[in-house]
């Protein structure tokens, strides 16, 4: 079934041999509920309680091929969720820090990730914020539709580092690549429309 996705998400444009790879050996039914094991291989969201869900593998591929992750690279993660995209991103060789606002979701993925051998450093707290105290950052990835830019984001960006974000309202974002060179100049792209869950401001 992994074998069938990963040929999906090739038609559909993802070309990284590594993150192909990295989609192939993470089992993305670790992250449903048993009751919902047949919807695993489809390249669709699906929810995960507390109104969230995982996203489609579609979107983790083009998010995760976009940060092109060198073994090492130190990345955050804005939103853990499931713990799919930080599985993935582990699997790349990456540093991760991984920020999520449900305690629910926050105490499930840090408890089940290290159990199937992935171990970022798990976070609860307000992406809006980062991780001062970690910064800076090789890449930067928001996995919920933020409203804006945070600037603490930008900020905790290395020269030479890449962010990936969806901006926009609640039913649809830009996914916007933006750089910063080793000058501290920043550089954004839009490459496409995406739906995610909304970035929250305030906590439960
Ligand atoms: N990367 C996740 C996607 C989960 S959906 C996965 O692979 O499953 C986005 C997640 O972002 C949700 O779990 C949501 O609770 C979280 N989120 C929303 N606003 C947030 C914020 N301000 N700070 C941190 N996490 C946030």
């Amino acid at each position: 079934m992994r074998k069938k996705l990963v040929e999906v998400l090739k038609e559909k444009g993802i070309k990284s041999e590594e993150v192909l790879q990295a989609i192939l050996e993470v089992p993305r039914h670790f992250f449903f509920d048993s009751g919902f094991l047949e919807f695993a291989y489809e390249d669709n969201a699906f929810p995960i309680g507390s109104g969230q869900t995982i996203s489609q593998p579609y979107t983790v591929a083009f998010q995760t091929e976009l940060l092109n992750i060198k073994k090492g690279d130190k990345v955050l993660e804005i939103g853990t969720g499931s713990g799919y995209q930080a599985a993935i991103l582990h699997k790349l060789g990456a540093k991760l820090f991984t920020i999520e606002r449900h305690r629910s979701l926050y105490q499930k993925a840090k408890t089940d990730l290290p159990t199937w051998g992935y171990r970022p450093r798990f976070f609860y707290g307000d992406g809006y914020k980062g991780l001062p105290a970690f910064a800076p950052f090789d890449k930067i990835i928001v996995t919920c539709g933020a409203p804006y830019v945070p600037e603490a984001l930008v900020e905790q960006l290395k020269p030479e580092g890449i962010m990936v974000i969806p901006v926009g309202d609640n039913d649809v974002q830009k996914m916007l690549y933006i750089t910063k060179d080793s000058n501290g100049k920043i550089n954004t792209q839009n490459t496409g429309d995406f739906a995610f869950v909304p970035m929250l401001e305030n906590k439960e």
